[in-house]
């Protein structure tokens, strides 16, 4: 069994951490609702994502579905669109599902059990702390990496935060701390601390409440937490993509509904291997992927870009088809569309980087504002 965790001082840091919540924190959006709906999307949208980042999407969001019923009836196709730009579009799939098997199975209400809140798609033990607590008044408390912070330089926590099973512990620490009477106000205000105040870098302490309690402040010995393990290197990749140009129309591609941008449309494209040119990469690539035949063009443009776990270094080529006929192996699906429908389709970042530079690049050659008229198969 663990042992027993004790907080010296307990009830003064929830004092003076909720007194400074309600004078300081910020008036975010999510924060003047009590609406389950609204939070739980908040708390979606801010997985991994900032904060400034989030606010115009999560009100476009609720304007466009503002409950539970308009979410789950819409087209994934819209939710994915109302998200593009957001990254980590498996949040929109299962918000998504989620919303159907609300409608479904709990008469279109969030359930406020643990169990129950825990069984929908993409509800993970923070999420539902963070929706228990703030929209039902439930005891639970959340750890994200902001908590984690503080905790660790408040109680001088040996443990890297960066260790798996870490989580444990600061999960404990926080249950003791907890203010089980306001749960959703302290957990926010917890978070909201490492946001404004006992921030990653250099922490803010004459401005913190709790100073004069924060152990490596009193010891001197900020600088030396959280504690953190080594990690490995993100791996980078050379990658190419294709425009592929037919009969004044562009080739797009749509990913499989599940793993790393599901759903998402794109251009074709792919890893070059050792040894091959960026160019014989792309001819290769556009046949695996779609069974056609095609000439490099011109070059358009670098991009990079950088997902969680890894970074992209991609060449843009133009290329003009030559032969064959569509087969797909990877993409589900497919469309020749004009230059102008783009913007009817959700598309991952790393192709908005370089959508502007091809835009220019076709309508100069076109002569024309852009082509017209309906996507075709
Ligand atoms: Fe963080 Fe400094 Fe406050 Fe301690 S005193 S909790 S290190 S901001």
């Amino acid at each position: 069994m663990d042992p027993p965790i004790t907080i010296p001082h307990r009830e003064d840091l929830r004092r003076l951490l909720t007194l400074w919540y309600k004078q300081h924190r910020r008036m975010l959006p999510w924060r003047m609702t009590k609406d389950p709906y609204a939070i739980w999307v908040s708390e979606v949208m801010l997985q991994q994502t900032q904060v400034k980042t989030v606010i115009p999407y999560y009100l476009s969001f609720l304007d466009r579905f503002p409950d539970v019923e308009s979410l789950a009836r819409s087209n994934i196709q819209d939710v994915l669109k109302a998200w593009e730009g957001l990254g980590y579009y498996g949040r929109a799939h299962n918000l998504h599902s989620a919303a159907q098997i609300i409608i479904n199975e709990h008469s279109s209400r969030l359930p406020a059990i643990w169990k129950q809140i825990c069984r929908l798609p993409g509800i993970g033990d923070y999420i539902a702390a963070a929706i228990l607590s703030i929209a039902f008044n439930q005891a639970y408390p959340v750890v994200d990496g902001n908590v984690k912070r503080v905790l660790s330089r408040l109680l001088q926590i040996e443990i890297p935060v960066n260790r798996s099973s870490s989580h444990k512990h600061f999960y404990r620490v926080m249950q003791e701390l907890l203010d089980s009477r306001h749960p959703g106000q302290f957990n926010q205000a917890m978070m909201e601390l490492g946001a404004l105040v006992c921030k990653p870098g250099q922490p803010l302490c004459p401005q913190c409440p709790l100073l004069l309690n924060c152990q490596s402040y009193q010891n001197g010995t900020v600088t030396d937490y959280p504690k953190r393990e080594r990690s490995r290197p993100t791996p980078q990749y050379r990658i190419v993509i294709g425009v592929v140009r037919k009969d004044g129309r562009i080739l797009i591609t749509r990913r499989k509904a599940k793993g790393l941008l599901g759903g998402m449309w794109e251009f074709p494209g792919g890893k070059i291997k050792a040894g091959e040119t960026p160019e014989a990469a792309c001819i290769r690539e556009i046949k695996e992927e779609v069974n056609l035949t095609v000439k490099i063009d011109s070059f358009l443009t670098h991009v990079k870009h950088a997902y969680t776990h890894f970074k992209i270094h991609a060449e843009v080529f133009i290329c003009n088809y030559s032969t064959g006929a569509i087969r797909l192996r990877g993409p589900v699906d497919y469309r020749w569309i004009a230059l102008d429908e783009i913007d009817q389709y959700p598309l991952p970042k790393a192709n908005h980087k370089f959508i502007p530079f091809l835009i220019k690049e076709l309508q100069k050659r076109m002569k024309l504002p852009a082509l017209r008229g309906g996507a075709s198969r």
